[in-house]
């Protein structure tokens, strides 16, 4: 998911608008914006996307010079209107929204807790637990609670809560999703990526850390901590795929950590070949980067529809394979008679690269050498990106690299190594890792409370 706020600008729903559009990548399933005026909140929510959800006309009524937004992928409950975010409540204080990126890891455990005082929820996602903490806390006011709960909620969460008059910026202990400040004069702009700073020519002010919280209200911006900042572990997997290219996460370049990753798995599994196709967009920069190792040319023998979304983030496996067919065409001219290494960024269900061969084949390639900027996904995901159990995993099917290869139906199949992911992904290998790779690895920086 995505989420975006602005504090203290007279357009804030404008610019959380156009905040949303530029993070639309990151969740294509339901859209919403809550805005205040000070006294009450103005909110609308719907499915689907940032432009087909807003009008001028809904964005007018929108009012007020504080909003917080939203745009949803599913990894926690379902593909609902219910579910869609910001959530809008009515509580002992007045109106309180939440707008979440993330998996809450102890969902489970804490929404019966919760049950068992007597809350009622009104969603199936684990979100809702957030405003029933802040509700039931002991501490009197929002600007208390909000920053008390905190500690209660474990696993991935960029958060973003307001109240009439005042909004909490939050992020997990282990700075799990990103999260970025910037400033359009006096007003504060929060965003899940940086290209949505840019969006609203806002200015880099600085990332929120992990385990840090910051209230903003007409006395300013308060800051504090819920956690000690040395657990970073930062997810590798919006490095690989997730992010968008044009973003920086924690000082480094989307875009120039994907081409390295492509530089690096060329130096692993070099193979002669006469033309470098990527699966457009997400695996653009790798195949540029490992272009630029093999000293093979990069050419567009892939074209996709840019009226496609993107295929992973559909909820079903139906859904996924008709939005492969849909998106995707190979182009002959490139293509014929040629030995070409297709690189992808990763290979998660196996859906994408098994198509993908097939195209590049129909297209008379002679050879197809598949080439992935990720280690093998084997693990599922419990912070936010939806790789949800291990069956359905591609490289848990089959073992060795051989069969996987086969399976898609290429002549060779390498995927990048988690040293080399680490290389390209991480600051400060010499002392721990930053990042989670718990995906590929299966080391999880948190408790998963599976029980
Ligand atoms: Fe990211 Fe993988 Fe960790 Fe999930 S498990 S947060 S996708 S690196
Ligand atoms: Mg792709």
């Amino acid at each position: 998911c995505g989420v975006f706020g602005v504090f203290n600008h007279p357009q804030a729903a404008d610019l959380t608008y156009y905040g949303l559009h530029a993070l639309q990548h990151r969740g294509q399933e339901s859209a919403g914006i809550v805005a205040s005026n000070g006294k009450t909140f103005k909110h609308h929510r719907g499915m689907g996307l940032v432009t087909q959800v807003f009008t001028r006309n809904i964005l007018d009524g929108l009012k007020g010079n504080m909003a917080i937004g939203h745009v949803r992928y599913s990894t926690s409950g379902e593909s609902l209107l219910q579910n869609a975010q910001p959530l809008v409540f009515k509580y002992i204080e007045g109106d309180l929204a939440v707008a979440h990126n993330g998996n809450l890891v102890n969902a489970r455990i804490e929404r019966n807790v919760l049950q068992q005082q007597g809350s009622i929820f009104q969603t199936t996602t684990d979100t809702e637990i957030i405003a029933h903490l802040i509700a039931r806390s002991k501490k009197k006011h929002f600007d208390e609670a909000a920053p008390d709960i905190l500690t209660r909620i474990d696993g991935s969460f960029a958060l973003l809560i307001m109240t009439e008059k005042q909004m909490l910026i939050a992020l997990d202990r282990h700075g799990l999703r990103p999260l970025s400040l910037g400033k359009i004069g006096e007003a504060i702009v929060v965003a899940s990526e940086t290209c949505a700073l840019n969006a609203v020519d806002a200015k880099f002010w600085r990332d929120v850390e992990p385990g840090e919280w910051l209230l903003l209200d007409e006395n300013g911006i308060q800051t504090g901590r819920f956690a000690q900042k040395e657990e970073l572990s930062l997810c590798s997997f919006e490095f690989v795929y997730f992010a968008r290219p044009d973003s920086v996460i924690q000082g480094r370049s989307v875009l120039s950590i994907r081409k390295e990753l492509g530089q690096i798995l060329a130096k692993e599994h070099p193979i002669q070949a006469d033309v470098v196709v990527a699966v457009p967009d997400s695996s653009i920069p790798a195949a540029i980067g490992f272009s630029q190792q093999a000293g093979i040319p990069y050419e567009m023998g892939l074209i996709k529809n840019p009226y496609a979304g993107r295929s992973f983030i559909e909820p079903t496996q139906e859904l996924r394979e008709l939005a492969v067919r849909l998106k995707l065409s190979a182009v002959q001219e490139i293509i014929e008679g040629k030995r070409v290494v297709l690189v992808d960024d990763s290979i998660v269900r196996g859906t994408t690269s098994k198509r993908i061969v097939q195209l590049i084949r129909q297209a008379g390639a002679k050879e197809v050498h598949v080439r992935i900027s990720s280690p093998m996904v084997r693990n599922p995901c419990f912070y936010g990106i939806d790789m949800p159990t291990k069956e359905e995993l591609f490289a848990n099917a089959l073992e060795h690299e051989q069969a996987m290869g086969q399976a898609i139906g290429a002549d060779t199949l390498a995927f990048l190594s988690t040293e080399g992911l680490l290389e390209a992904v991480d600051v400060n290998l010499a002392e721990t890792s930053t990042r989670c790779i718990a995906c590929f690895s299966g080391a999880y920086p948190t408790k998963l409370y599976l029980e």
